[in-house]
């Protein structure tokens, strides 16, 4: 009875529990089946699985798996067990709890209730705790005794940009009691929806309001792929995921091994968190744009700000602040050069850039699922819609391939691939052309595409060192310049036949169609990059044919280019305090500051930073 006990206190987490594709209800379903139950009992070795009280057992995790080394493609799942549920067993089968030990990767004891709280309720529990709360009551006390304590206004602060680290900034500083002005250079969700419609449909390009700028970030118009390599498991992005959930996603984005929810959802949501922080206060204001800092002394008092519409001279404010976050992404690339001007501390970093690949999704459900492919029903079948991740490493020097230094290793990836998606404009100018991928969240259209792009560093900005730390935004710029005048303008994509494009001949046939709805032009793209970019990513996508049978097609596209995969700057900030280590007063957080590299990512980084932003302020007194 004493065993048992001391196993009830906490969790047992059951790990890679298999279920076959053919026996699972499917990608959608999140309960606890039947066929669920039959891999519990295998492992517990229990004898009845349907004698087991589905109850007992939570869902953490499920995910599809179809490698070829399976016998059959399964879904995988991670279930917490609750001892205390099973005692309602005939106590003659409670062998199996006598039985539970610790088993590498597959049993594991959690001692207690564990499970992280959405952000909004740990800002609640905060508020009771820390100074936010003191704050409300010195200032109810100023009113009874205005001689004694002096009035206590809310430090004001600045967060620029309303991308995922923007928003989480804001919530956090919001619900802590500081007097948060959200500034956001491109349109709420309806305007930007409107003007995105212009483009696509009257190829009329917003340079305020486009698929970088504008309510929500870059994020808003994408895919929506919540998978991030920071430790989807972590407190961190498990409070950021129920956040989500909390503002309209659904709830199965916190059990999905692969979780993603489309632009038709992160709309609606996005419209949730908007009236979530002004019921908290916060001021947004959106078509205004940051042109400068006001800095005395190395310490910033306050932004320069203008109607982003009609750029500097037209409607300009200086409006201070006790601290201004820097939530810019890094599309915004005047905000660099503003940067350097204070003497900010900018350094280069490595990125990677390459081509978009397309294909028919269909092609790539069969090279994923095989025989399951007729399963997918175009995002309403059992079986996800298929996707692939490959990474391979290039020799530079090996075949021929030209090398900026000798030995280099350089990795070709794939990298936001959007199953069901189409290739879209990520341009915030007409002179340069670049893409990215979106879909919606049921991934229905008849096109897989990703980009393919290949690492590169400093080392390869060389013939760009007179721009200093902004090189790597140059070479950037280099190839979208090329890329715009390839496909001759009006947004027209240059494109290539993979075929083709492995064979260094210009696609003459008839070539394979495309999602992307602004018109493509036959290109030879080995004329974008420098050689030992266009020979890796040839090396590479012979290599990727190896694993996935079929890759190369006369039905795959090449779309260039794919540029903007990360920042090619990090603004270098203090790791505990997220201070700027030059301007006292500036955080800068997100993607465009080097510190993410996705939506979750970038939320959580904000998210910190709100707390640290907080704590500089007292406003909370807490750990970071
Ligand atoms: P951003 O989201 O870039 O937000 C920055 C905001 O600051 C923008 O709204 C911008 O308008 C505003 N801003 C810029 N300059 C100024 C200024 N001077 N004044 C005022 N406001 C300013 N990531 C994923 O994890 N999953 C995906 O599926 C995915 N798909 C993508 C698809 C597309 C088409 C694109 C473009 C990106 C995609 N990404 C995806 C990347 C992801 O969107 C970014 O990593 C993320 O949005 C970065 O968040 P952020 O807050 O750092 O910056």
């Amino acid at each position: 009875q004493n065993n048992i006990k001391n196993r009830a206190e906490g969790f047992w987490r059951l790990s890679k529990l298999g279920v076959p594709a053919h026996k699972d209800p499917g990608k959608d379903f999140i309960g606890v089946s039947l066929p669920l139950l039959e891999a519990i009992a295998k492992v517990l070795e229990f004898p009845v699985a349907a004698m087991l009280p589905q109850e007992a057992f939570s869902i953490v995790r499920k995910s599809f798996d179809a490698r070829k080394v399976l016998k059959e493609p399964q879904f995988v799942y991670t279930v917490d067990m609750d001892v205390k549920k099973l005692l309602n067993l005939e106590p003659r089968t409670w062998d199996f709890i006598y039985r539970l030990e610790p088993k590498l990767g597959v049993i594991e004891y959690m001692p207690k209730e564990d499970i992280p709280a959405d952000l909004i309720r740990i800002l609640h529990d905060c508020k009771q705790t820390h100074n936010g709360f003191k704050l409300e009551e010195r200032q109810d006390t100023h009113g009874k005794d205005s001689n004694e304590l002096p009035l206590l206004k809310k430090p004001k602060v600045a967060v620029i940009g309303s991308g995922p680290s923007g928003l989480f900034a804001s919530l956090v500083l919001g619900e802590l009691g500081a007097e948060v002005t959200l500034i956001e250079r491109g349109q709420a969700v309806e305007q930007r929806g409107r003007d995105i419609g212009a483009l696509v449909v009257r190829r009329v390009l917003q340079s305020e309001s486009n698929f970088c700028f504008g309510e929500g970030g870059a994020g808003t118009w994408s895919d929506g792929k919540l998978v991030t390599r920071i430790g989807r498991n972590s407190d961190s992005v498990q409070a950021v995921m129920k956040t989500l959930v909390q503002f309209g996603a659904p709830s199965n984005i916190l059990v999905d091994g692969k979780p993603h929810l489309g632009t038709d959802r992160l709309v609606p949501l996005l419209r949730n968190f908007r009236q979530h922080l002004k019921g908290l206060g916060v001021d947004i204001k959106f078509g205004t744009r940051l042109n400068d800092l006001i800095v005395e002394n190395k310490h910033v008092l306050g932004v320069k700000v203008c109607d982003a519409r009609h750029g500097p001279g037209y409607d300009d404010k200086k409006l201070s602040y006790d601290a201004v976050v820097l939530a810019v992404g890094h599309s915004a690339r005047d905000v660099y050069p503003m940067l350097l001007e204070h003497n900010v501390d900018l350094l280069p970093k490595d990125f990677a850039v390459g081509l978009r690949i397309e294909h028919p999704q269909q092609l790539i459900n069969g090279i994923q699922y095989s025989t399951l492919a007729t399963e997918v029903h175009e995002g309403r079948g059992r079986v996800p819609v298929a996707d692939y991740k490959v990474v391979k490493y290039i020799s530079e020097g090996n075949d021929g391939a030209s090398s900026a230094s000798d030995d280099l290793i350089r990795s070709c990836y794939s990298f936001c691939m959007c199953p069901g998606g189409q290739v879209v404009l990520t341009s915030t100018n007409p002179s340069e052309l670049c893409i990215n991928g979106m879909s919606f969240s049921r991934r229905a259209s008849r096109w897989a595409n990703a980009a393919l792009v290949v690492t590169v560093s400093s080392n390869d900005f060389d013939s760009f060192q007179s721009y200093g730390p902004l090189a790597g935004v140059e070479f950037q710029r280099e190839f979208e310049r090329r890329a715009a005048i390839m496909g001759g303008g009006n947004f027209v994509v240059p494109v290539q036949a993979v075929t083709d494009f492995l064979e260094n001949k210009l696609s003459v046939t008839s070539l394979p169609p495309s999602s992307y709805r602004l018109g493509v032009q036959a290109s030879n793209l080995h004329e974008i990059f420098p050689s030992y970019i266009t020979q890796a990513l040839q090396h590479a996508i012979l290599n990727i044919d190896k694993e996935l049978p079929g890759f190369i097609s006369q039905d795959a596209l090449l779309h260039g280019v794919e540029t903007r995969t990360s920042s090619p700057v990090q603004i270098l900030r203090h790791a505990d305090t997220y201070e700027s280590t030059s301007l006292k007063g500036l955080y800068p957080i997100g993607e465009g500051a080097g510190y993410a590299g996705g939506i979750v990512s970038a939320a959580v980084d904000g998210m910190y930073c709100g707390f640290a932003v907080a704590k500089s302020l007292s406003l909370y007194q807490g750990d970071i």
